[in-house]
């Protein structure tokens, strides 16, 4: 839980913060997930939003999964791959990714460097559906997805 002081100090490793916890991203065994952590750096009641900081290991990659909630993200460590609906894009320092209502997600890092990046979306939200078969048929149906995805 982030702090409700006016300034949070950045601890001296970096990409941490004083008063931020270092979470798991998910419960292990929820879903598919490969070295991911999550950190909630703003949480406050009188703003209907969170703000989280995600970090993927090299050569980790977030679950595969959509929802009906957006999320905004700004990459500010790191480089890797996301992939929102059908597209594959490579990421990097300050990249800015929308994902909209409902589109497939899913974030890898390069195998040499950690990828960092914010996340911001609504404090009350739909929980992610996972893909099932029928769906993974689909997305693969894309040699460029096919490739990407990990499940
Ligand atoms: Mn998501």
């Amino acid at each position: 839980m982030a702090a409700t002081r006016a300034k949070t100090k950045r601890s001296a490793r970096g990409y941490t913060w004083e008063d931020v916890e270092v979470l798991a991203y998910k419960a292990e065994g929820a879903a598919p997930f490969k070295d991911v952590t999550r950190q909630v750096l703003f949480r406050d009641p009188h703003l209907a939003a969170e703000w989280r900081y995600f970090e993927v290991a090299p050569g980790g990659h977030t679950t595969l999964e959509r929802h009906r909630h957006v999320h905004a993200v700004m990459v500010i460590r790191g480089r890797g791959a996301c992939l929102v609906g059908d597209e594959v894009h490579p990421i990097g320092p300050h990249d800015l990714i929308t994902v909209p209502p409902l589109a497939w997600h899913q974030f890898r890092a390069t195998q040499n460097e950690p990828l960092g990046f914010l996340c911001l979306v609504n404090a009350e939200r739909d929980r992610p559906e996972l893909p099932g078969p029928a769906d993974l048929q689909s997305l693969r149906q894309n040699p460029r997805v096919a490739d990407f995805i990990r499940v």
